[in-house]
């Protein structure tokens, strides 16, 4: 039986994350990851490194993530380098499109609550500053305006997933994708026994299975409530440039091709799929942003699963009575990608979390961690 310093079991946005942040700073690390039919966020998202709106109620997530948009382009350095290719971050600003004076008025109020709890630099924008913004760019008659942050931006998650796989790979880490955890024994070492029957040991264990976490964290008694928020997204062929900044539901990627997205579905219904109703919209409301999409063809269109917490927030905690044992959940992997491989691996590797996400731990849903 293999032994490291640390097992993160799950290998999707967050895991890798982690693994990788750990690998860096010296640990022995494996990263065990379920097979091809598991549900994976990590390669379904919809690429935003987003603050706007995060963390409203909740200014510990939203300092964490006004820290990783801060991060980001030390990473997207990183990881470019270690993939020999530009990962696709471009950071100059997000917008959130209003259709209409009525989702004007109501961005306007979500702004202000915003700016009361330090998001200092988003604003709302009229149709002319944002045209001012975006010189050239051709907007349907129906935007009336948007809400800008200058610190948000995008990038290509698959490269980013692909970059920490290929970063824990040079540093000779473990990447044992193909067979889920089925049993946990406690202990230090812990030992993790995996589906094809095989087992790893570990001092430390990181938990970040994304919606598999419940059945995983409930193997040393820890309760981590989570549901499926499905996402649906269309993408269209190679188009001129359209979209110089990213937007909430529609953002144009550095090789040309629209992503068109991204539906929040809290109907409890664990399965990724797609609905004609559902592409519709979101096609139709595109449409009315950038009128030249109606002709654009889409060449796919996907669906996939959020892993979220009751209050929409990250969790993490090292569990109850099992000190070395971590969790780690969240719906903005992408976003938090820069603190989960930066703090969030430092603080797990010296057994302490940091200090910054005390208030993100899961005691709030009245979980038995400490
Ligand atoms: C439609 C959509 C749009 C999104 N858009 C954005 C965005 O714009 N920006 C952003 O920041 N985030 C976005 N996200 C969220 C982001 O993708 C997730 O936060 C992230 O993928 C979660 O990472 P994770 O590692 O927790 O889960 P996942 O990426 O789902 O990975 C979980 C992994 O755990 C493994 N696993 C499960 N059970 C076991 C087990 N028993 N043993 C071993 N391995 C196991 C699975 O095989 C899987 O690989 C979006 C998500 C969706 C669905």
């Amino acid at each position: 039986m293999e032994a490291y310093e640390i097992a993160v079991i799950g290998g999707g946005m967050l895991g890798s994350a982690i693994g990788w942040g750990c690998a860096t700073r010296g640990a022995r690390v494996a990263v065990l990851d379920g097979g091809d039919t598991a549900l994976r966020a990590a390669r379904g998202n919809f690429g935003l490194v987003w603050s706007q709106g995060k963390g409203d109620g909740m200014p510990a997530y939203a300092a964490w993530t006004r820290a990783s948009l801060a991060a980001w382009p030390a990473l997207a350095d990183r990881i470019s380098a270690l993939l020999g290719r530009d990962c696709g971050l471009r950071q100059e600003g997000g917008l959130n499109f209003c259709l209409g004076e009525a989702e004007f008025e109501a961005r306007r109020a979500v702004v202000n609550r915003l700016h009361n709890q330090g998001a200092a630099s988003l604003r709302l924008l009229d149709r002319k500053e944002l045209l001012e913004l975006m010189p050239g760019c051709r907007l349907g008659d129906a935007v009336v305006g948007a809400s800008y942050e200058p610190r948000d931006g995008h990038t290509d998650p698959l490269s980013l997933l692909q970059g920490f796989h290929a970063g824990l790979h040079a540093l000779g880490a473990a990447h044992l994708p193909g067979a889920e955890v089925v049993r946990i024994e406690p202990g230090r070492p812990y030992v993790i026994h995996r589906a094809d029957g095989s087992r790893v040991a570990a001092e430390k264990i990181v938990i970040a299975c994304g919606l598999g976490t419940p059945r995983v964290a409930a193997m040393l008694g820890a309760h981590i409530p989570l549901r499926p928020v499905r996402g649906q997204n269309i993408v269209t062929e190679r188009l001129p440039p359209m979209l110089p900044l990213p937007a909430s539901a529609i953002r144009q990627t550095v090789h040309g091709t629209v992503q068109i997205g991204v539906t929040q579905e809290d109907d409890g219904d664990p399965t990724p799929f797609t609905t004609t109703a559902h592409l519709a919209g979101m096609a139709a409301r595109a449409i009315q942003v950038l009128p030249d999409l109606a002709r654009a063809r889409a060449f796919r269109a996907w669906g996939a699963l959020r892993p979220m917490t009751p209050d929409g927030f990250p969790a993490y905690a090292e569990i109850e009575g099992h000190p070395g044992a971590f969790v780690a959940v969240c719906h903005s992997a992408v976003t938090l990608a820069a603190m989960h491989a930066g703090p969030l691996a430092e603080g797990i590797l010296a057994g302490r979390l940091p200090e910054a996400v005390t208030e993100l731990h899961p005691s709030r849903f009245h979980v038995p961690a400490h």
